[in-house]
């Protein structure tokens, strides 16, 4: 039987980490699955802010042979302090050091770009080897997306945007993302309200140069309004990254602002510095620098809920297919784990694409449900309208770690989802790689 020909719709995260333990199948080089990867982007995309990775993602990337180079690449940040608008300390958790506490900094700290270089790297040096031993690999198609997808039988058949041309495949994954475009061409766009659930709550992320004040912790500063602003170190790029993060579900503006994307990057900064011009601490110099920025990413929270993942031989992957918001800490990992289960799946069911996403998704499901679980009302508590609200905050957090119940909550989210075992496929073992 004819190798499974795969086309795989986005180079993030879960992208080229699905290709990776496709490769990794226990057959010879020339049954191995013949991969596409189709990216909107001329490039892999390097923006982004610190991501973590826990739990079960560790598991994954080990098997990709991948944990000395990320913990290579991570941004050194050791643990959050909370700070008053004149930069005191006034509460501090350290970085967790372990799966089984789910700390706000976790073991795994790494910038979301040079993840996801990392990522494409693997499945490319990984494409080679299989190649060189008579087999497909990947085919990297940059500065492209679907323009139509049709399903024929049990084929899909779709035509790229901007080439024009048309291809044939068992199967296509869309792993592109939160606003996935193959989720509304499969699903339909007038269901994307409805399966994306608007949090309320918008970021801005980028990076600015360092200042005598930066340090190797994260400093968290809150204030009225409903307003959070976070300078965090990295270790890769010597600069600070910077995370402005604002509730509000009356302003349309703020999501208006996220939906127009990337051409109207000038106007997101215009927003943001209006939100925070006269928030205090340090923003004089972290909104200065933010004009100038170049590596400036706004964006929605949001989590998408679906019933199905699949439809006939199209699959979602990653935030594309259950997006749990940055929230909970669990967007990457779920994104790799979510990688690791439908790769196994199809190994395990290389003559029944069906049974294989039915399985993945019955495996993916707790964990995800489990991920999305936000206490409701939680975003608002956390972050306050008022200053007498931001004293209330602020006073909880105190009592939390002075009588150390932060250690059994960080333990209690830990002992969930992030440290499961997860399922043998039989994935040829790798030794460490480096870049
Ligand atoms: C630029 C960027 C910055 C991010 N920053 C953060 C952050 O700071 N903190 C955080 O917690 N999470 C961030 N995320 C989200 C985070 O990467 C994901 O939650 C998680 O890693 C899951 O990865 P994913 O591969 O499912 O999706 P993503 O990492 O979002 O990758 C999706 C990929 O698909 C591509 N794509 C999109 N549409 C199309 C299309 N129509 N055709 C082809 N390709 C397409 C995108 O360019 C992207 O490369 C960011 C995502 C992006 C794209």
């Amino acid at each position: 039987m004819a190798p499974l020909n795969i086309l795989i719709v986005g180079c993030g995260i879960a992208g080229p980490t699905l290709a990776a333990f496709l490769l990794l199948s226990p057959v010879p080089a020339s049954e191995k699955p013949r991969i596409t990867i189709l990216e909107r982007s001329s490039a892999i995309r390097s923006q982004g802010r610190n991501i973590d990775i826990r739990g079960v993602g560790v598991a994954v990337i080990r098997k990709l042979g991948l944990e000395s180079a990320i913990r290579a690449a991570t941004t050194g940040e050791e643990g959050v302090q909370w700070v008053t608008k004149e930069n005191h300390v006034w509460a501090s958790v350290p970085a967790s050091g372990g799966a089984g506490f789910h700390s706000p900094t976790s073991d795994i700290e790494i910038m979301r770009g040079r993840l996801a270089e990392i990522c494409w790297k693997r499945s490319k040096a990984l494409s080679d080897d299989v190649q060189r031993k008579g087999g497909a690999g990947i085919d990297f198609i940059f500065g492209d997306h679907l323009g139509d997808l049709r399903q024929e039988r049990a084929k899909v058949c779709v035509q790229f945007a901007e080439s024009g041309d048309t291809k044939t495949y068992d199967l296509v994954v869309g792993a592109d993302g939160l606003h996935s475009e193959t989720r509304k061409m499969v699903w339909g766009a007038d269901g994307e309200e409805e399966r994306v659930k608007q949090l309320g709550m918008y970021g801005a992320f980028f990076s600015i140069p360092p200042a005598d004040t930066d340090t190797k912790w994260r400093r968290c500063f809150h204030t009225a309004g409903r307003r959070v602003m976070m300078l965090r170190p990295d270790n890769q790029s010597g600069r600070t990254t910077v995370f402005l993060n604002i509730v509000n579900e009356k302003d349309s503006r703020l999501h208006d602002a996220a939906r127009n994307g990337h051409g109207s990057v000038q106007a997101q900064k215009e927003l943001i510095k209006e939100y925070f011009h006269d928030a205090g601490w340090e923003s004089d110099r972290v909104l200065g620098e933010m004009m100038e920025t170049k590596d400036f990413y706004y964006e929605t929270a949001a989590q998408v809920k679906m019933e199905t993942w699949s439809k006939e031989r199209v699959v979602l992957l990653g935030d594309a297919e259950y997006c749990p918001s940055p929230m909970s800490g669990m967007g990457t990992t779920l994104a790799m784990y979510g990688a690791y289960t439908l790769a196994g799946a199809l190994v395990q069911h290389p003559q029944d694409i069906s049974a294989a996403l039915a399985k993945h998704e019955q495996t993916m499901r707790p964990s995800v449900d489990d991920a999305q679980r936000l206490m409701p009302g939680m975003l608002r508590l956390m972050n306050p309208e008022t200053p007498w609200g931001v004293c209330m905050v602020d006073t909880g957090i105190k009592f939390l770690i002075w009588t150390r119940l932060i250690r059994v909550l960080m333990m209690l989210k830990g002992s969930k989802t992030a440290t499961k075992p997860v399922d043998d496929y039989g994935f040829e073992r790798l030794p460490d790689w480096r870049e």
